[in-house]
């Protein structure tokens, strides 16, 4: 919602309020007569109001919404307002004052919904859980209710309720997409991984496979456990795979794949990679060279060939290479590594959030699987 300046909320709040006086007293049916007036409280509501006084002006209309039956409406929609416009302590008063009444069951399960919201915008997690929890209980509100509880417990990292949560929200028909539960597994068995609970961590990716497939982070958390078992052709064919499977990785895992694998196999590796993504879209090969690049240069160093004909076959990497003929390979890929350095690797498809590493939820919006390689070579 756009700011409001602070007039237009002043209009706003007042008309919301001549609104139910309105139908309380019954006035455009009388507005011919005289003697209709303003009730002396709500004329001093709007002064507090104008004269910037918000928690007195505040005052004044819940005293006079407080006489009115009709006023229920008028409670809900500024309580919005104001928790829209971040005055949660606000928002919060209002809803209160509405649960002090003595409501029926469907209103009463609304105004803690209500409530719930502004605790949440306020950022009191725990008082917003309790709520949002009672407000599950109820049939009128469950999905948006335990919606928001998945939100909180994802907020928490406490991945076990949030997977909970999915669960009730798939009864009813309404979960997002398995891939979600499926990453609260993957959570999951990280955190029995580095409890060194294996076995209980090679059920969590099972489960986890069960919820979608193919799920490349399942593979990568398998791979991790292979390694520890001395498992290394097996860790390296499930991170190849993985790679494959979800090539916006290639960053994170590429140095780790090229570990696993002896020396003398690198190259052919690399080739694999390239291949692979050759097929698939140019800017995945190019994903590969820089994650290549991106290499320590020793590390580089014994994958040049594969690496200087990635180069040669894409138009933008050979035309970086053609600004300078006669510049020996190594200077042309140091220099690229040096740009690379300053450059943002990944980026949030829904809202932008760019970084350095790889997340699989985003920092900045929260959303599952929204990273994309994104890599931008600032020339300077
Ligand atoms: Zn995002």
């Amino acid at each position: 919602m756009p700011e409001l300046t602070s007039f237009a909320w002043v209009l706003i709040i007042a008309a919301l309020v001549v609104g139910i006086l309105a139908g309380h007293y019954g006035w455009g049916r009388h507005w011919t007569r005289r003697g209709r007036r303003f009730p002396a409280e709500y004329l001093e509501g709007l002064d507090y109001l104008v004269n910037e006084q918000p928690d007195r002006a505040l005052d004044r209309f819940l005293r006079v919404m407080d006489t009115s039956a009709d006023s229920l409406e008028t409670h809900f929609a500024l309580g919005s307002l104001y928790r829209r416009r971040g005055e949660t302590e606000r928002a919060i008063r209002v809803h209160r004052n509405l649960l002090s009444r003595d409501l029926d069951p469907p209103n009463r399960e609304q105004a803690l919904l209500a409530l719930a919201q502004d605790y949440l915008r306020a950022g009191l997690l725990d008082r917003a859980e309790g709520i949002f929890r009672q407000v599950s209980e109820g049939e009128r509100f469950k999905g948006r209710a335990l919606e928001a509880l998945r939100g909180i417990y994802e907020r928490q990292r406490d991945w076990m309720q949030a997977l909970e949560t999915h669960r009730a929200l798939a009864r009813l028909g309404i979960a997002p997409a398995g891939s979600v539960a499926a990453h609260y597994l993957c959570e999951i068995a990280t955190y029995q991984l580095e409890r060194g609970d294996v076995e209980e961590a090679r059920r969590s990716l099972r489960a986890a496979r069960r919820e979608s497939t193919p799920f490349p982070r399942a593979a990568v958390l398998r791979a991790q456990i292979a390694e520890r078992a001395g498992q290394m052709e097996l860790a390296a064919r499930l991170l190849a795979w993985a790679l494959d499977a979800n090539p916006v990785l290639v960053y994170d895992e590429l140095a780790h794949l090229l570990r696993l694998v002896g020396e003398s196999a690198r190259p052919a590796v690399l080739r694999d990679l390239l291949a692979q993504a050759q097929q698939r879209d140019r800017g995945d090969v190019k994903a590969i060279v820089y994650a290549a690049l991106a290499l320590s240069p020793a590390d580089a160093a014994p994958l040049r060939e594969p690496i200087e004909l990635a180069i040669a076959r894409d138009p933008v990497l050979a035309a970086f290479r053609e600004a300078a003929p006669q510049a020996p390979f190594e200077q042309i890929t140091a220099q690229m590594r040096a740009l690379l350095a300053r450059s943002e690797t990944y980026r949030c498809a829904d809202c932008g959030f760019a970084a350095r590493r790889f997340y699989w939820q985003c920092p900045g919006c929260q959303a599952w699987d929204g990273f994309e390689t994104y890599v931008v070579l600032r020339l300077r």
